[in-house]
């Protein structure tokens, strides 16, 4: 849910639209000289100027001189307002506060148990979250852009709630949007984290690069849940109805395991966290590696860090897991890749923390599996945001919708400060 209408008449739009289009070049590319923007706009250098100035004056911009210029260039007014991103994990929760060019301003979070706890509760803690961060920043009751809310479960993006987000009780059709609507005056927007990350690697990480600027792109997270983000020339990809990229529950042809959807042979069933982690305990029990036995056996769970370090020891169970893990989810990667033909994939989520060996058996089963052609260019890589990229992605998430063509015209009519 959108809190944002519009009812702009005639005039107004076409201001909005000027507007948004020359707000969104110097967002995109900026710091910009005038020049640089009638370029790319092409719009009448008088118009440049006239909206250059309107957007000064109502402080959405800002100018700067660059050392040893004379011309001033236009960039952002980064301070002129804020967004809070919210990251919802299966076992934590983090909040963060950030400027208007989604830098971290601040950020707090703090263990949550998704399977026992209510949405009401959750929720009420993400609000507690805001607020403390709002007073930190000693923020006054109009500096909030915008609220943007990440979960790990399909998301009906138009409706702002999840649905059926498997092992998350109370979560289906939970009207997260219209709730925390209620408890701020900014917009708010939910949308599921693989989504948001896509958009972090965008601006902020991976896919920032002048090289991949306005791509198209794919971001893997490979958790306990294994899920994508698409970008389709810089723009999120959600499908009809915001299901996809949901490519954990893409079946391996043979194989039985039953997923916590209830098919079987889903990918995350099989090669996700949670069954990396049972069939590493199964390896410890069963006597097959001396190294997890001894961790199991000092009292210590086995998480993604362990199976490295065991690896990293030479432990052929771990690295057998390791690779094992790769190929499957690079051999379902190799369809998509075939089928979508990106330039990059950036891989995040916690199995990242099991190495290069993890990352190097994705390559080898995505090269292996895909046409020539298809993976003439391709680049798999890492993120390099990782836990930050979801509150980050949230933030910008907001960004992107309250600076839409449609929207920066009202916010000229905003009062600044
Ligand atoms: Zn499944």
């Amino acid at each position: 849910m959108h809190t944002m209408g519009s009812s702009d008449g005639d005039d107004s739009t076409n201001v909005s639209t000027t507007a948004g289009k020359i707000f969104k070049i110097i967002r995109d590319h900026g710091p910009l000289y005038a020049n640089d923007i009638v370029k790319r706009t092409g719009l009448a250098k008088s118009t440049v100027s006239e909206y250059l100035e309107r957007l000064l004056s109502v402080g959405l911009l800002r100018d700067e001189i660059p050392e040893g210029s004379k011309r001033r260039r236009l960039k952002v007014a980064e301070s002129a307002g804020y967004v809070v991103g919210v990251a919802l994990g299966q076992t934590r929760l983090n909040v963060a506060l950030c400027d208007l060019e989604a830098e971290i301003i601040d950020s707090v979070g703090g263990p949550v148990d998704l399977v026992r706890e209510t949405p009401d509760r959750i929720l009420a803690r993400a609000v507690d979250f805001a607020r403390e961060l709002e007073e930190r920043a000693g923020l006054g009751p109009s500096a909030l852009f915008g609220l943007g809310f990440s979960l790990p479960s399909p998301v009906d993006y138009a409706q702002g709630f999840p649905v059926n987000p498997p092992v998350m009780p109370g979560w289906d059709h939970f009207p997260v949007a219209s709730y925390l609507a209620q408890e701020f005056t900014c917009p708010v927007f939910v949308d599921n984290d693989v989504n948001v990350m896509a958009l972090a690697e965008r601006d902020k990480g991976a896919a920032s690069t002048p090289a991949y600027r306005k791509a198209s792109f794919m971001l893997v997270k490979a958790g306990s849940g294994i899920g994508a983000g698409i970008v389709i020339d810089g723009e999120i990809y959600r499908g009809a109805k915001g299901a996809a990229g949901d490519i954990g529950h893409i079946g391996i042809d043979g194989d039985e395991t039953l997923c916590r959807c209830g098919n079987r042979g889903c990918l995350e069933a099989v090669a996700g966290g949670r069954a990396l982690a049972a069939a590493a305990e199964a390896a410890a029990a069963s006597g097959r590696s001396p190294f997890l036995a001894e961790v199991l056996g000092r009292g210590n769970a086995v998480d993604m860090e362990t199976l490295a370090r065991g690896a990293a020891s030479g432990d052929e169970t771990c690295i057998q897991l390791i690779c094992l893990a790769g190929s499957q989810i690079g051999n379902v990667m190799a369809k998509l890749v075939n089928f979508f033909n990106p330039p990059l994939i950036v891989i995040s989520g916690s199995l990242v923390k099991l190495g290069e060996r993890f990352l190097a058996s994705i390559r080898e089963s995505i090269y292996h599996r895909s046409t020539p052609l298809a993976t003439a260019d391709l680049v798999v890589k890492k993120s390099a945001l990782l836990e930050r990229g979801a509150t980050m992605g949230a933030a910008i998430l907001v960004l992107d919708e309250v600076f839409s063509h449609r929207n920066v015209g009202k916010l000229m009519r905003r009062s600044p400060g």
